[in-house]
């Protein structure tokens, strides 16, 4: 089945096949472990998750889905210095050594990022990596090392960065964004890991040691440039080592384009002289009252605090994959009810199917290949996920388990479980238990429905069925017995 996915790099639509037989490559930009990431966050690990499971399960292929963990940063290293007000009893003690206390810092909320994304259900056995910047410093000195012999990289004040006039004079810069050349700065020099698109100039790619600051050592024409890397060369050294470039997808928000992964195109080619992945897929943002979800602006939720409202995970997980990856989310409270009704509809509609899978009246026949291709068309639709439950619940709200033939049943409750390894949000455990006043007069048509089937008396029956259903209510049989439900 075709897999058609916006593609940022070619501002289009692209059918999808990987470069590799078979095998899907897929690098996404992973968390900076600061602090807890927020559900905006959360989004954008979410977004990668359907990619692989669609990837997976619809198109048939192996996935080798890579999320790197940014553990060594400007905002790491300022929350870990001696004194922060952010630093945790839980992380132990704070030394002399900036490296110790930044790494402390840095796995305590690592451990709290591989928790909360777990309780979102994204799974760890489907990574194939998920590394940390620290563990490959060894590859990204020798990228950078590599940039500076082919002349796009130069040493300044024990800091090294990357020529970018050099650069632009044979290759194209603003492939994801577009930039305006007119700001480009010509031998300006940019420290930082974040800066605004009028501030295209040369980018760090090595930082010098400053005091109280994390740095390893970087040995260089027979000089020692101690110091620690920047943001974006972590990932082009991470993405070739765990990969190999060029891999078929980057994931990360659309935050990232500029200039995180214009940057990690820039330095890939120009150290290992390959292009970085075919295609480059972005996440929109998650938005509170219309202004995007940050730390900074202060308007976020994290999982754990969302779970303490009594919030449940798995609507959370529904609810962002309910909206399609590279549409804005609106975050309120009352969307995420009446989308955790909707996951509750269709877990229904699994429960009755299970309930009444042994029982082999014939009644309507219903093709569930049908539905099963048409949802998996506007997911393969660039990951249409709003369509692909419209599609669901069209189904069922014209399809009431109770009408149907078995086999159906048995086809559909088969579509549900496969349509379950995208989404992961419902169960087909026995149904819990859950306290429904039933009305006598409700219990007494039942009954009497009951009897007038053991004597096949079919039209009483069908009678009786009519009078619950004008009551609110519905009867879903099994073998030996039945069930009553509010419709
Ligand atoms: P960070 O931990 O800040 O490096 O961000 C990790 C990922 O979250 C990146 O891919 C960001 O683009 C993404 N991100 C940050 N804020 C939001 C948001 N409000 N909505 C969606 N994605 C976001
Ligand atoms: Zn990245």
């Amino acid at each position: 089945m075709q897999l058609y996915l916006y593609n940022t790099l070619t501002r289009s639509n692209q059918p999808f096949s990987p470069i590799k037989p078979n095998v899907v490559r897929m690098y996404s930009c992973g968390p900076t472990v600061y602090n807890y990431a927020h559900i905006g966050n959360m989004r954008a690990f979410l977004f990668p998750d359907l990619l692989q499971r669609v990837l997976r399960v619809v198109c048939g292929y192996k996935v080798d889905w890579v999320m790197n963990i940014t553990d060594i940063e400007d905002k790491i290293i300022r929350d870990s210095a001696i004194g922060s007000p952010e630093w945790k009893p839980e992380m132990g003690n704070q030394t002399d050594n900036p490296n110790e206390n930044a790494t402390k810092l840095a796995l305590f909320y690592e451990r709290e990022f591989l928790n909360d994304i777990s309780t979102i259900g994204i799974k760890r056995e489907h990574f194939h990596a998920i590394p940390r910047a620290t563990d490959f410093i060894s590859e990204i000195t020798d990228l950078v090392r590599r940039i500076i012999e082919k002349g796009f990289g130069y040493e300044a004040d024990g800091s090294i960065y990357f020529n970018l006039t050099q650069w632009r004079k044979s290759e194209k810069y603003g492939q994801l964004f577009t930039i305006d050349t007119d700001n480009f700065r010509a031998g300006v020099r940019i420290d930082a890991d974040e800066y605004e698109r009028d501030q295209v100039s040369d980018f760090v790619l090595w930082k010098a040691h400053k005091e109280g600051e994390p740095s390893w050592d970087f040995e260089l024409n027979g000089k020692n440039l101690r110091g620690r890397p920047g943001w974006h060369i972590e990932c082009s050294a991470m993405g070739h080592a765990t990969l190999g470039l060029p891999f078929d997808i980057h994931t990360g928000g659309v935050d990232l384009r500029f200039p995180h992964h214009e940057d990690e195109i820039a330095q890939s080619k120009a150290g290992y002289g390959v292009e970085t992945s075919a295609f480059w897929c972005h996440n929109e943002f998650l938005e509170v009252e219309g202004t995007k979800m940050s730390k900074s602006r202060g308007n976020f939720f994290t999982l754990r605090e969302l779970l303490q409202r009594g919030l449940d995970a798995l609507d959370i997980r529904f609810a962002m994959m309910s909206a399609q990856y590279n549409s804005v989310y609106n975050f309120t409270f009352f969307g995420l009810e009446s989308t955790a009704k909707a996951r509750q509809r269709i877990q229904d509609y699994i429960y009755d199917l299970q309930d009444t899978i042994s029982d082999s009246s014939s009644l309507k026949n219903v093709n569930a290949t049908e539905l099963r291709v048409a949802v998996f068309a506007e997911l393969l639709n660039n990951l249409h996920t709003p369509k692909a439950l419209e599609r669901v619940f069209a189904f069922i709200n014209s399809n009431p388990v109770s009408g149907l033939e078995a086999n159906s049943r048995m086809e559909l409750l088969d579509f549900f479980v496969e349509l379950n390894a995208i989404f992961d949000v419902w169960e087909f455990g026995s149904r819990p238990t859950k306290h429904i006043e039933i009305p006598a007069e409700v219990s007494g048509y039942a009954e009497k429905r009951w009897q007038a089937k053991k004597d096949r008396n079919f039209a009483l029956a069908d009678e009786m069925r009519v009078k619950i259903t004008e009551l609110g209510f519905t009867i879903l049989d099994s073998k030996d017995s039945y069930i009553i439900e509010r419709l």
